[in-house]
């Protein structure tokens, strides 16, 4: 069995892959492992996957003492390890665009939510003193019931906009934990 090439370490399978033709025309044959890292180089849009692609080749390339198979690598990397810091940098400003937007949904909520506050408290002490005019205790009690109205609604509205807040930073949290 003849060894791989690249990771010298297991046998070229039933299934050759040639990593190329060598400059004495001998045959660089590379191992199902290699052959699936060098796949994801050329083919694959993720990012990490392709960053631990180019891990791999290069703990190859240290191994190897064939100086045509180390240059091959090189040339390899250098060409695909820009396209992984493309690919990051698209996926880091699409991630960024996506919580931005939550979160401007949910600041709009809570300028919304102290408006209304104001507004329940303004409209209950103009009520208040229409009837407060005929009735002094009754403006009064209007008004009161008024202010508990308006915090009661501002409260109950800010504790889910952080309920909110919160869930899209777990969710944010475990998406980069998961990449
Ligand atoms: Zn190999």
């Amino acid at each position: 069995m003849k060894k791989c090439s690249l990771c010298s370490n297991s046998t070229v399978g039933d299934e050759l892959a040639f990593l190329f033709i060598g400059q004495e025309g001998d045959e660089k044959e590379i191992c199902p492992i290699c052959k699936k890292n060098m796949d994801i180089l050329q083919e694959s849009e993720n990012p990490d996957r392709i960053k631990e692609a180019i891990n791999y080749l290069h703990a190859c390339s240290l191994s190897s003492d064939d100086e045509e198979v180390v240059a091959f690598i090189e040339d390899i990397i250098n060409a695909n390890g820009s396209v992984a810091n493309e690919l990051e940098s698209e996926r880091i400003k699409s991630e960024s665009e996506h919580s931005h937007a939550g979160s401007f949904w949910i600041t709009g909520m809570k300028v919304f939510a102290w408006i209304a506050f104001f507004g329940i408290s303004i409209a209950g002490l103009f009520f208040a003193t229409q009837v407060g005019n005929q009735n002094t205790g009754m403006g009064v009690l209007i008004f009161l019931a008024s202010l508990i109205v308006a915090f009661l609604s501002i409260a109950i509205l800010m504790i889910f906009l952080n309920m909110a807040r919160d869930l899209s930073e777990i969710k944010n949290f475990l998406q980069n934990r998961r990449k």
